[in-house]
């Protein structure tokens, strides 16, 4: 540590730039997905240690000061030393050594136990964010969409947070690994994972449910919402990708499961495939039904 300017030392300023920076990537979301719930307890974490560091480093500089003072009184007292005093005086002067060393030691240690803090934070959050995310699209996987599910189902038991789903298929894909190989198929899911992922709102959360098919969670979204949500994705896809994408939705009520809640968009994403395929359909509890008609009638 350097004793002869009074500043905020290196290491510290690396582990704020450190946070700031792992906060700030975090936050630029776009690309892989993340639940709102989930970067809002990072960030809660990271603001945490930061405002630890923080106060870490505003005992830095106070203890620093107070060294600065004595090491001059320090420098003074040797220089004015003679052989007469020299006994006496060296066991004085170790005595105050200690002292001026005894907290520097502390405040280094606290500032490798904020390091050790941050260095396992941030590896929980990568181990959390990595066991969540399908590695070919950058979106949920099944166990994110499960969390993310659980916890819509919480919300809306707890303080009555309508939420819906869309389950969405690509039509025919079979044909087009068959057509243009496999790995052409894999950049396709890519694509339009990125276009689900940049067309929903912030709070949606898009997952990959399995193979070619990926489940959309809406929250406080009703079913016509969601319906009109689904059937326009539907249209962006047909209009801008080489593809097209059948869509079941299905609205969460109060006696549902994710498990039942799941098997009604299924059922509604049938139902579209039967009907011809490029189409949004949607399940309102007792039976599916396309979702163009039910717009069209509202339109009336
Ligand atoms: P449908 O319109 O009835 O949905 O026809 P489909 O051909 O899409 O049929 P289905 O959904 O049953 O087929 C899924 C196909 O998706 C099987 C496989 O060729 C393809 N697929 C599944 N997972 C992947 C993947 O990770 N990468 C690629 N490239 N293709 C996949
Ligand atoms: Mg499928
Ligand atoms: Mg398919």
């Amino acid at each position: 540590m350097d004793f002869s300017s009074i500043q905020i030392p290196i290491p510290f300023a690396l582990a704020v730039v450190a946070t700031l920076g792992y906060v700030f990537g975090r936050r630029t979301r776009r690309g892989a997905s993340d639940s709102i719930h989930r970067s809002g307890r990072d960030l809660r974490r990271a603001n945490a240690v930061a405002l630890e560091l923080e106060r870490i480093a505003s005992e830095v500089r106070k203890s620093l000061a107070r060294h600065h003072a004595s090491l001059s009184g320090f420098r003074n007292r040797v220089s004015k030393l003679d052989d007469g005093q020299r006994e006496a005086a060296w066991k004085d002067l170790c005595r105050e050594v200690e002292g001026v060393l005894k907290p520097t030691l502390q405040l280094a240690s606290q500032i490798a136990t904020a390091y050790d803090e941050i260095r396992l934070q941030s590896a929980n959050l990568m181990t959390f964010t990595e066991v969540r995310t399908d590695s070919l699209t950058g979106v949920n996987n099944r166990r994110g969409l499960d969390d993310t599910l659980a916890a819509q189902f919480a919300m809306m038991h707890r303080y009555n947070h309508p939420f819906a789903i869309a389950m969405i298929d690509i039509d025919h894909f079979k044909v087009v690994n068959d057509r243009e190989g496999h790995l052409a198929g894999d950049a396709m899911l890519q694509d339009l994972a990125k276009l689900l992922d940049e067309g929903v709102r912030d709070t949606d959360i898009v997952a990959r449910y399995g193979g070619e098919e990926f489940v959309l969670v809406m929250p406080q979204t009703e079913l016509f919402g969601a319906s009109v949500f689904a059937e326009r994705l539907r249209c962006q896809v047909a209009a801008t990708m080489d593809l097209t994408i059948s869509v079941g939705v299905a609205a969460a009520t109060d006696g549902d499961t994710p498990h039942s809640l799941v098997a009604r968009a299924d059922s509604a994403l049938y139902g579209a495939k039967a009907a011809g395929r490029n189409c949004a359909w949607r399940h309102d509890g007792k039976q599916a039904e396309a979702v163009v008609e039910e717009i069209a009638l509202d339109a009336v």
